[in-house]
């Protein structure tokens, strides 16, 4: 079939360079404007970017933008995609309220790459015009901007989206001065949470002490967050409608776990009500071999892995890599569920039926310590990491932190470093969590990434100037990050995993455990307990992380769980009232 040339060529996704100015790029905005005028003459096409500055050194591309009402939008789509226009690629791509066609021009044998933003009424549209204006206008920040562009790549290439967002505080801080400064949320506003467990309940204590009302989605109407949601939609996480219900007169939804349906991020991604941290964050981290591409390609250590197909390839790929490896399921795993550590061929069999398939095998390390670190980046691109926690997991549960972690300084810098990095890198705007391992070498291999708080950061409730929640609800709220400070030399947290057969929750020895200094018992009102669920936490603080992590385990060694739902347990040594 012979192919139909249309006048915009194919566009091929490219590493950022910098490149000098080019002057022929006024040719090619004024080209495409012409083309688009003899189809749509209402339209007025801006150029855009680097690229419409004279002088402005930048990877080259033509940016150029259309404003037109938000119904109209798929007509000019359509009409751009007749022009040889195609759908942007990328793991990332603007969705279709605000979508963004790409192509290519050729002129005197040079070929030129082509964004086109299509912007609602509204929208980005007036800001990158004023920008563009600035940068015109001003010899100065036009010196800044070009440092910046040739710091991040150092004068090699860089993958497109560490490029793009490493620019954004700088950016944001130059939108703030010509007006353009996004709104903060300010209380009463609803903040929308996709998931009710302890983290979204936490999230929404913080919210409320903030003055922020709480929205949540959750299939338990007896959910962890209940106690503290102004309103609770019972829904399945891939409920869209549901979802819809819950994020309908939210200023922003968040999320505390994963396992979010894609079609309920889709439909919850609108320009006025920002999905945070961010649909391109949970596609990342939901999915584990997404996940490792992701960390090696922005200059992270994974263990080494292989995709495989089932119980056959997992033979050859074992083989490849040595036992023992560890098989884990690509999506839906947690607290060690999902996984299975292989020590020899024989393993493998009783694995299958256990996992889905295709599934991620890789080397079981002999780790030092298992340590993680939490990273808020905030809408001014500004990133501010916690410190660094050790943490000991029992059969892939977490079961206690302890801060500071007691590594050298060059390993804490180079965890904070690396978590900045993979959180500019998608754009995160909340938490990230990163979760490694120290290698006797000293090495720190990623094992899993979280873009929420985490069982890890729980330490910083009483141990921090600002707790890891109040630092998420800052960050998606747009408002500035506060101290993550600790608030003693040390801080613990222990875990308080349920025991024995799933029956009505009723702790024990709550009284005992308050006796123990600069200690906190958090407890998350789940209805039932059962073997190894995660049913509360100790916090404790401490001159030393010895001081701390023992008090922190002496008071929850007082904690149990009541044998049986017969009235309501009175503590021995509890003074009667
Ligand atoms: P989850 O989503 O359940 O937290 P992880 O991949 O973090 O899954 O695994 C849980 C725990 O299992 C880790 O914290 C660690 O203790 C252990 N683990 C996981 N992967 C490896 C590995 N490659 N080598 C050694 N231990 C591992
Ligand atoms: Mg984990």
């Amino acid at each position: 079939m012979a192919q139909v040339r249309t006048p915009i060529g194919p566009y091929e996704r490219l590493s950022a360079e910098v490149h000098e100015w080019d002057p022929r790029a006024l040719d090619v905005a004024a080209r495409v404007a012409e083309l688009v005028a003899e189809r749509r003459p209402d339209l007025a096409v801006e150029h855009i970017g680097s690229t419409s500055v004279p002088g402005l050194p930048g990877k080259g591309i033509v940016d150029l933008s259309i404003q037109t009402t938000p119904d109209d939008i798929p007509g000019v789509v359509a009409m751009l995609y007749e022009l040889g226009f195609g759908p942007q690629p990328g793991p990332d791509p603007w969705p279709p309220t605000r979508p963004m066609p790409v192509g290519s021009l050729e002129l005197d044998g040079k070929h030129y790459r082509i964004h086109l933003h299509v912007q609602p009424v509204g929208g980005d549209f007036p800001r990158d015009v004023a920008f563009r204006d600035a940068l015109r206008n001003d010899p100065e920040l036009r010196r800044q901007y070009e440092d910046l562009k040739l710091g991040i790549t150092s004068g090699g290439a860089v993958e497109g989206l560490r490029y793009t967002h490493s620019k954004t505080s700088w950016i944001l801080g130059v939108y703030r001065r010509l007006g353009f400064a996004p709104p903060a949320i300010s209380p009463p506003a609803t903040i929308g949470i996709l998931g009710g467990g302890q983290l979204g309940r936490m999230l929404g204590l913080a919210a409320r002490a903030m003055g922020y009302r709480i929205a949540a989605l959750d299939p338990d109407r007896s959910a962890p967050v209940a106690a503290v949601a102004d309103r609770l939609e019972v829904g399945a996480y891939d409920d869209v409608a549901a979802a819809q219900r819950m994020a309908a007169g939210c200023a922003v939804v968040t999320y505390e776990l994963e396992h979010v349906g894609p079609a309920v991020v889709a439909a919850l991604d609108v320009q006025k009500r920002p999905i945070r941290p961010g649909p391109y964050p949970l596609k990342l981290t939901a999915d584990r071999l997404a996940e490792r591409r992701f960390v090696e390609a922005n200059e992270g250590r994974v263990a080494g892995w292989r995709e495989v197909a089932g119980p056959e390839s997992v033979v050859d790929a074992a083989a490849e890599l040595g036992f023992p490896v560890r098989l884990k399921q690509i999506r839906g795993g947690y607290d060690g569920r999902g996984q299975a550590r292989l020590d020899n061929t024989l393993d493998i069999e009783s694995v299958d039926g256990r996992i889905a398939w295709p599934a991620l095998l890789e080397q079981d390390l002999a780790f030092e310590a298992e340590l993680s670190v939490v990273v808020a980046r905030n809408v001014d691109g500004i990133c501010r990491t916690f410190p660094l926690a050790r943490n000991r997991h029992d059969r892939g549960i977490l079961v206690e932190s302890v801060v500071p972690a007691g590594v050298a300084v060059v390993t804490e810098e180079a965890a904070a470093n690396l978590a900045i990095g993979l959180a500019t890198s998608m754009g995160l705007i909340g938490t990230l969590t990163v979760e490694l391992f120290l290698m006797p070498d000293g090495a720190l291999v990623v094992n899993e990434l979280a873009p929420r708080v985490h069982n890890s950061g729980h330490w910083s409730i009483e141990g921090a100037v600002t707790s890891q929640f109040e630092q998420h609800l800052r960050a998606i709220c747009g408002l500035p990050l506060g101290s993550v400070a600790m608030r003693a030399p040390a801080a613990a947290m222990v875990n308080l995993l349920g025991e024995g057969a799933p029956r009505p929750a009723h702790p024990t020895g709550i009284y005992q455990a308050h006796q123990v200094p600069d200690t906190h018992v958090h407890i998350y009102d789940k209805a039932t307990v059962f073997e190894r669920r995660k049913m509360g936490h100790v916090t404790a603080l401490g001159a030393s992380p010895e001081e701390a992590l023992a008090r922190a385990r002496e008071a929850a060694a007082h904690i149990g769980w009541a044998p049986t739902t017969e009235g309501s347990p009175t503590e021995p040594g509890e003074p009667a009232a």
